[in-house]
């Protein structure tokens, strides 16, 4: 295959509900499809879901943009290949940029689905018809706030409900939640929030009496031995997200026993082909993963449900329904959970219809490699 086009498309799409983070309000996401197209006039679709700001990921959308423009499109463009793998290796000598690279290697992967008329999911070696997924609350003003939260989507079917935890927001909340239901399957996420010092350590480990899934990456990304620390401590998984960007990464956490569990970020981890060499590895050592999301829109969440239904995957993914954040997806139908759950598309590639007029209507700026760059700029 060769790929004989490339179009970008940084669309910003309406939240249906608003939503605070330790930084800013948002009201709308911002993320950059990638249309690549083959020289059967093919098109095969990803998407950069980088944040916009750089409090997630060092990367931001203007990074993701500037990559992608500057170097990704010139890297894949006529270079040919037989595997959606191989196009990783056209841009091996660009380092770090993984939320730029996922979006041109989910677009590679749909298009070789597709010229082989099978789903993305079949693709990868998914063995799933069904992927199940959980439910991620922030923290709330009042415990009793949180309660209703979780009532909500315990009553929506949803089978697991992760807890986003900070210091001064972590005993309390979890223990209460965990007296209102005894049964239900309950992780913490605290996105690095936590201190390696002894207070932390021995607040975390409280946690251990309530019965959790998992604690989601408690300390700094790169803090592999305090991770290592706590999970010797306690008996809960510990589970790692923001430190493993890298093969590499995974394999210090296998060595050094930072983590029983993988939460599997297809843009963290550049892309489709990364996350399925992370999911096989983790597989191999004993370590089961889910798909953790970064609020796609309707192209990378179907990737996301696509990855998911590899076998490993055996906690539940961050997989909701597209309808829960967006009013109108970039793909039609949109994605929906039903109790809890979403079915995997079999249909070729990620087995969705491109809303070419929605993306359209919510376009902030246009790439095309076949057009001169003076004249594709900001619209
Ligand atoms: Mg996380």
């Amino acid at each position: 295959m060769k790929i004989t086009r490339v179009r970008l498309f940084e669309v910003e799409l309406p939240l249906v509900h608003s939503f605070q983070t330790s930084s800013h309000k948002k009201s709308s996401l911002t993320h950059i499809l990638v249309e690549l197209t083959d020289e059967h006039d093919s098109t095969g679709w990803g998407e950069v879901a980088s944040p916009t700001h750089p409090y997630f990921t060092s990367e931001t959308t203007d990074t993701a943009w500037l990559m992608a423009t500057g170097y990704l499109v010139q890297s894949v463009l006529g270079v040919e290949w037989e595997h959606p793998g191989d196009v990783d290796g056209c841009w091996a000598k660009i380092r770090g940029h993984e939320f730029a690279k996922a979006g041109f290697a989910g677009a590679a992967w749909d298009l070789w689905a597709k010229a082989n008329s099978q789903s993305l999911a079949a693709g990868l070696g998914g063995t799933r018809s069904v992927v199940r997924s959980g439910v991620s609350l922030g923290i709330e003003p009042t415990i009793d706030i949180l309660l209703d939260q979780v009532d909500k989507q315990v009553s929506a079917g949803y089978g697991r409900v992760k807890l986003k935890i900070a210091p001064g927001w972590d005993v309390l909340p979890v223990q209460a939640v965990r007296q209102a239901y005894p049964a239900l399957d309950l992780h913490v996420d605290a996105n690095g929030a936590y201190g390696s010092d002894t207070s932390s350590m021995d607040r975390l480990a409280q946690l251990d009496a309530y019965g959790l899934t998992m604690i989601e990456q408690p300390f700094a990304p790169r803090d592999f031995p305090a991770h290592a620390r706590l999970q010797e401590r306690i008996a809960t998984a510990v589970c790692l997200d923001e430190a493993v960007v890298q093969l590499d990464d995974l394999r210090t956490m296998i060595a050094m026993k930072a983590g029983r569990v993988l939460n599997i970020k297809v843009s963290r981890m550049a892309g489709l082909t990364v996350a399925k060499a992370a999911h096989d590895l983790a597989w191999n050592e004993g370590i089961p993963v889910w798909c953790g999301g970064m609020h796609e829109f309707g192209i990378g969440r179907a990737g996301n449900v696509a990855l998911s239904s590899l076998p490993n995957f055996t906690l539940p993914s961050d997989v909701s329904g597209s309808d829960k954040y967006y009013a109108r997806d970039v793909i039609t139908p949109a994605i929906t959970a039903r109790d809890g759950a979403v079915d995997v598309p079999t249909g070729p590639g990620i087995g969705f219809a491109i809303d070419h007029a929605w993306i359209a209507h919510n376009q902030l700026r246009y790439f095309d490699s076949e057009v001169p760059a003076d004249q594709s700029g900001r619209q």
